[in-house]
């Protein structure tokens, strides 16, 4: 996968708007694996839960209100 998504567990404050705005979480929610999800709040703070599924899209960055997530792009 040439990109990862990062969150900044520092800056995130556990809103959730990144989850319900992820395409592929949204997709999760239809099943009852709990790994078919890219993203979850747990404790407070966004956590990757399964990285594979990111398809880079971008759409968790532009929803979250404190920037607390990055992709970076890898060789
Ligand atoms: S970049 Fe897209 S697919 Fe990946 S976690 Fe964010 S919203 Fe989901
Ligand atoms: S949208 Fe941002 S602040 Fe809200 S849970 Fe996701 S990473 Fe954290």
């Amino acid at each position: 996968m040439p990109y990862k998504i990062v969150p900044l567990y520092s800056k995130c404050i556990g809103c959730g708007d990144c989850v319900t705005a992820c395409p592929i979480n949204a997709i999760g929610k239809r099943t009852a694996r709990a790994d078919m999800v890219t993203l979850r709040v747990r404790n407070g703070k966004v956590e990757v839960v399964n990285e594979e599924l990111c398809d880079g899209c971008g759409v968790c960055i532009e929803a979250c209100p404190t920037k607390a997530i990055k992709i970076e792009f890898v060789q």
